[in-house]
């Protein structure tokens, strides 16, 4: 079988956590701020916070912004898109907001922005978009939507990107997690493109954020403070959220790996753009000229799903369209709404392998599967 989906683990991690491991401290120290560094400078941006998983980072996101807050008019809202992994979705129930679905475009796979202005009320503690499979959102015409939201109800919630498809992903020449002035939220979970074992990365818009983000993955507890002759303060409570010097070591031996990996899911991505394009039953996604997909995985619709997916298992291409829907769990049953966007596609989205690990060859080998017909 061509698996979907790879851990992209360099040669040198596993020395870089022998290392670590022997060397008598495992927790939160120099690696972690040498990780943190490194990410800044690929980021062009120094107000990165590294967290244990993306989940923890969309958890601590939302509880900056509006942690189970309730305002004058109820519990808080956060207007989020229904297709992404769970774990987006669970973050904004962790913090005891209520979760608003925003339909999504069937041609990009993101949140419809229009359906999305629709949607912002006085309720309304943030927003949550996912750039997925690595293709951004437009994030200029959402800040246009915010400045109109601001002149029209008077509120301007914050925007928070889940950018767990989207390392290295770019909006009109900027990096995702570049300067857009939302909390960016990076996985560096087991099979994203870079990886740290388990981890994630916080990107905030402001200094204030950005310090208390940083206390509050660890107790709200300042670091390094010589706690005996000065013991320091507790203002706020905060999580056991950090990275470890272990997990940062791997992502360290990684860090300039994955710019191969994303570049070949780039390179892969172009081939099936040219090869698929005509191919009758199947739609491709959005490409718009201004910005640059990190391609995590190759979304496209199909008619007859099940019989596409029986044609690529007999072939020996995994395929799979990786993410369910959320609004369809009983968890959150409480939220459904109508959404025609999603019900349009939700039943045709499939993934074929487009990662670092397929060759020429097996692209090759599976574009003309494809066109072969099912
Ligand atoms: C992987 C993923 C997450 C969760 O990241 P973890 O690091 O596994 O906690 C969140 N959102 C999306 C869209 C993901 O793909």
């Amino acid at each position: 079988m061509i698996p979907l989906l790879k851990v992209p683990m360099s040669d040198r991690a596993p020395a870089a956590v022998a290392e670590v491991v022997g060397s008598g401290f495992v927790g939160q120290g120099p690696l972690v701020e040498e990780f943190e560094a490194a990410l800044a400078a690929k980021l062009a941006n120094p107000r990165v916070v590294t967290v244990n998983s993306g989940t923890s980072g969309l958890h601590l996101a939302l509880h900056l912004l509006a942690g189970d807050d309730d305002g004058p008019d109820g519990p808080g809202e956060v207007l989020t898109t229904p297709l992404t992994m769970e774990a987006t979705n669970w973050a904004i129930l962790a913090n005891r907001l209520r979760i608003r679905w925003v339909d999504i475009d069937p041609a990009t796979l993101n949140v419809d922005l229009d359906d999305l202005a629709r949607k912002i009320t006085p309720r309304t503690r943030a927003v949550m978009v996912v750039h997925f499979a690595g293709y951004p959102v437009d994030l200029d015409r959402l800040q246009t939507i915010l400045d109109e939201a601001e002149a029209r109800v008077g509120v301007r919630p914050m925007v928070i990107e889940d950018a767990a498809h989207a390392w290295r992903a770019t909006y009109r020449g900027q990096p995702i997690g570049g300067t857009h002035g939302n909390i960016t939220v990076f996985s560096f979970q087991a099979v994203k493109h870079l990886t740290c074992g388990d981890g994630g990365l916080m990107v905030l818009p402001s200094d204030q954020l950005h310090q208390r983000a940083s206390l509050l993955r660890w107790f709200g507890i300042r670091r390094g403070a010589d706690r005996l002759r000065n013991p320091p303060d507790v203002p706020e409570w905060g999580f056991k959220f950090h990275l470890t010097d272990i997990n940062a070591a791997i992502g360290l031996a990684n860090l300039e790996y994955a710019e191969g990996v994303v570049a070949r899911h780039r390179e892969n991505a172009a081939f099936y753009d040219a090869a698929l394009a005509d191919v009758p039953g199947l739609e491709l996604t959005e490409r718009a000229a201004d910005r640059e997909s990190s391609f995590w995985i190759y979304p496209m619709k199909v008619e007859d799903r099940e019989g596409f997916i029986k044609r690529m298992d007999a072939a020996g291409i995994m395929v799979s369209n990786v993410h369910e829907r959320n609004d369809l769990h009983t968890c959150v049953r409480e939220y459904r709404s109508a959404l025609p966007g999603l019900d349009r596609i939700a039943d045709r989205i499939v993934c074929v392998p487009v990662g670092w690990w397929v060759t020429d060859e097996q692209r090759e080998f599976i574009a003309d599967t494809i066109a072969s017909g099912w």
